[in-house]
């Protein structure tokens, strides 16, 4: 692999250090930026990227009718289901190792397997908004930062000082902690990396929060809780915020984007990354939403040239919100959002069990699954729907029964049912798993 591929696809060196510094100042630079990025990206992509190139040919694009973000409606809409369709060579430019690229598989929020691939610069870009955000919600340089997420056994502690473009730069301290460990464990190892700052998902730190409230255990001396990658509800940053006595601040992400928005600490409506992504949110009809108005999310990723996400249906639901923040920041707005809603499941006998347990090692060995949904039907039933690209062999079944017999304990019944459609929620959305015993979401509160 060429030192080129290596390197994120930055204008300048100049321009970087602007992005990453502080970000762009003001409004009409970044939608400078935005429309440049913009005509450079399509151009690209309908030149190199074959999946691209017929996609905007069946629409009758021309691509020299892209000049700027204005023009973004004239780009045929994108879903998750088109990319998963695809062999993995229509989706990067010709030529390109993808053993070089960096791959996540994930099912968002939509229960639909896809691999994402990035070249390793445009991975650390990412990562770098990230650390910006979370420079900006209070993190200090020299700050011990507690990430809690779905790390496996060789993945967690201290992540290594080589390895972290974070650290060089910022001299932060990164501790991994899987998210599946039990509260009382979780404490521990927060206390035992000294964290200055934690990040997680929300359902995670609510249950670690849960237990130092209800066991009147005094918190860990953290300044910053960071929560995102699914919704949090009302009631779950209440409990965050009162068991860790610190402030919670909300980001909105994906896989293929990384930042999208971030919550603003004086109106609590979230900052749209508009240097990293274009994020539009649109009415049934196709129109953008207003303000006040919910619609659906689509993004545009800025900096994804390896793999281009143009005009892409994110499948979660947005409340639109003011054009510029009252707050007196040049970026645009949304109010809410309505993503990612995974239940854990209370077992007979009270044990809960997070559904990654299970989908996680999943996804990474059945790339038959087209989409699954999981749902608890009673505390001792649970039944996996899934559709399917090609049938499974009765070994593949076998093994994800024999996973679950694992994860869920013999007390627990699990089948599995191929369909030929899952069925989305009233609000449009799409749960790829539920507990029909006790869900967060179905609360009042959410
Ligand atoms: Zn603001």
């Amino acid at each position: 692999m060429s030192l080129r591929a290596l390197l994120p696809r930055t204008e300048t060196l100049r321009s970087t250090v602007d992005l990453l510094a502080g970000g762009l100042k003001t409004r009409e630079k970044i939608d400078a930026f935005r429309d440049r990025r913009l005509r450079a990206l399509v151009q690209h992509a309908a030149r190199h990227i074959p999946f691209y190139r017929e996609h905007f040919a069946r629409a009758g694009l021309d691509v020299r009718d892209v000049r700027g973000a204005a023009d973004l409606h004239r780009l045929p809409l994108v879903t998750r289901a088109d990319l998963a369709g695809r062999a993995a060579g229509d989706l990067v430019p010709p030529g390109t190792s993808l053993n070089g690229l960096i791959s996540h598989r994930t099912s968002g929020s939509t229960g639909e397997p896809l691999t994402i691939r990035r070249a390793p610069g445009e991975e650390t870009l990412l990562a770098l908004f990230r650390t910006r955000q979370l420079r900006r919600h209070g993190m200090r340089a020299g700050d011990n930062l507690v990430v809690i997420g779905l790390f496996s056994e060789q993945q967690e502690g201290p992540a290594g000082t080589w390895r972290s473009a974070r650290h060089a730069l910022r001299r932060y301290r990164t501790h991994r902690i899987n998210t599946l460990r039990e509260a009382e464990d979780l404490l521990e190892q927060i206390h035992a990396a000294r964290a200055d700052v934690i990040g997680g998902f929300p359902s995670t730190l609510a249950r670690v929060a849960q237990h130092l409230i209800e066991t009147g255990t005094p918190p860990p001396p953290v300044r910053l809780v960071s929560v995102g990658g699914e919704v949090a509800t009302t009631l779950m940053k209440k409990q965050i915020a009162e068991g860790f006595a610190a402030p919670v601040r909300q980001t909105y992400g994906s896989h293929e984007f990384n930042m999208i928005a971030a919550e603003c600490p004086a109106t609590g409506d979230m900052h749209v990354i508009d240097d990293n992504m274009i994020l539009e949110v649109l009415r049934e009809d196709g129109a953008p939403a207003s303000p006040g108005e919910q619609g659906e999310a689509v993004g545009t990723a800025l900096h994804s040239f390896t793999m281009p996400f143009l005009r892409y249906r994110l499948d979660d639901i947005v409340v639109q919100g003011e054009d510029r923040c009252a707050c007196g920041a040049p970026y645009r707005t949304i109010r809410r959002v309505t993503g990612r809603m995974i239940d854990y499941f209370t077992l007979p006998g009270g044990r809960v069990v997070h559904p990654y347990e299970l989908t996680v090692p999943m996804l990474s060995e059945d790339p038959w699954m087209r989409q699954y949904q999981m749902t608890q039907e009673a505390t001792d039933r649970i039944v996996l729907r899934a559709i399917a690209w090609e049938k499974p062999s009765g070994a593949h079944l076998r093994r994800i029964e024999k996973s679950a017999e694992e994860v869920f304990g013999p007390g627990v019944s699990f089948r599995i049912e191929l369909v030929d459609r899952l069925p989305n929620e009233k609000s449009g959305k799409f749960r790829p798993s539920r507990s029909l015993v006790k869900s967060e979401y179905d609360s009042r509160d959410a």
